[in-house]
């Protein structure tokens, strides 16, 4: 019967090698095909943004996407901000590119850190991320789980603010807490503020003080060895910059005769893509051309994997303290 199957795979290809012809089964296409298959299917990605208030975050999520995802916010003033609780807010746009559809989910988190008592502020948003992995959890136990709605979080923004000297200790607070359940990505906002001597600096020192605090942010994978030289360069400086120093702006200005994305200042023009003024293009590259699916399966296969590991074992603890009771009950 298999013989038979593999048989009728044989497609005849018209080639000049015979030999190559009769070996032909046909399994090459496989890639295609699953090409074909996830193309239709579409692809869906959930970011979260996460820093003060003020810290650009909406608008490097715009310049990144070229969309306006924050068209209905309502900006607080300081009186209503004192007090304010750390709320989540979900933004999803389908974006449309060469007939791929994307479903991009931005999760934003306003009011954290805005408080005078900025006291276990990361709670909520530790909480949404389990909830999304919780309701995974269970919708993966469920009878219908073809149609599994996946709202978990494969990557955190974070935005750390450019006037200080290194991490703040919310910074480090803010980290810990999610590192074993999210991507994050470390960002120096607002870039523009600062001299590149300076920038090196505050790169140099958030760098020492992620791993003196044992912070893990996302690792970028390994580059094969096979890999070209220049993709060897690309992934080298694209690892050399983090934590990325990036710029955003919504509006477009004229530089050097051209229309580009930048900050119009009385002494000149910032450009967000131009390599040399900020990262900006190498954490949109690093984000949606090349890393996006490893954020995902890293999401999937480590982060997931381990509350579900922890959900398990809890269930089994459980279960066996049931069974413990039950037993001492009939003796
Ligand atoms: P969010 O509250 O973190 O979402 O911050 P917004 O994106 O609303 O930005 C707050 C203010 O900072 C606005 O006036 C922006 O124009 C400005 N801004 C945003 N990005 C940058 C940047 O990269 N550099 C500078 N200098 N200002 C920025």
């Amino acid at each position: 019967m298999t013989a038979n199957i593999r048989y009728k795979s044989r497609i005849p290809v018209k080639t000049e090698d015979s030999t190559e012809e009769k070996q032909y089964v046909g399994f090459a296409t496989l890639p295609n095909q699953v090409h074909r298959k996830s193309v239709k299917k579409g692809f869906d990605f959930t970011l979260m943004v996460a820093g003060e208030s003020g810290m650009g975050k909406s608008t490097l999520v715009n310049s990144l996407f070229l969309t306006d995802l924050y068209k209905d916010r309502k900006l607080l003033n300081a009186e209503e901000r004192i007090n304010q609780t750390v709320e989540i807010i979900k933004h999803t746009v389908d974006i449309e590119e060469k007939g791929v559809k994307l479903k991009l989910t931005i999760v934003d988190t306003p009011g954290f850190g805005d408080a005078v008592n900025n006291n276990e502020c990361w709670k909520p948003i530790t909480d949404y991320i389990d909830q999304q992995f919780e309701q995974y959890f269970r919708d993966e136990s469920g009878l219908n789980r073809k149609n599994i709605q996946d709202n978990r979080v494969h990557c955190c923004l974070y935005f750390i603010p450019p006037f200080g000297h290194g991490l703040r200790p919310v910074d480090v607070e803010f980290m810990k807490a999610l590192h074993e359940k999210v991507n994050i990505i470390p960002l120096i906002a607002k870039a523009d503020c600062l001299t590149p001597n300076e920038i090196k600096k505050l790169k140099d020192r958030i760098r020492e003080e992620i791993d003196k605090f044992g912070i893990k942010v996302y690792q970028f994978p390994e580059c094969d060895s096979d890999e070209d030289e220049e993709f060897k360069q690309l992934d080298k400086e694209l690892k050399e910059c983090t934590p990325f120093a990036v710029i955003g702006s919504n509006t477009v200005v004229e530089a050097r005769g051209q229309r580009v994305r930048g900050r119009l200042y009385p002494w000149g023009i910032v450009e967000v893509e131009n390599q040399s003024h900020c990262d900006f293009v190498k954490l949109r590259n690093m984000l949606i051309r090349s890393h996006m699916h490893d954020l995902k399966d890293v999401t999937c296969d480590v982060h997931y994997e381990n509350y579900r590991a922890q959900c398990i074992q809890e269930m089994t603890r459980s279960e066996s303290v049931r069974g413990e009771d039950n037993r001492k009950r009939t003796t």
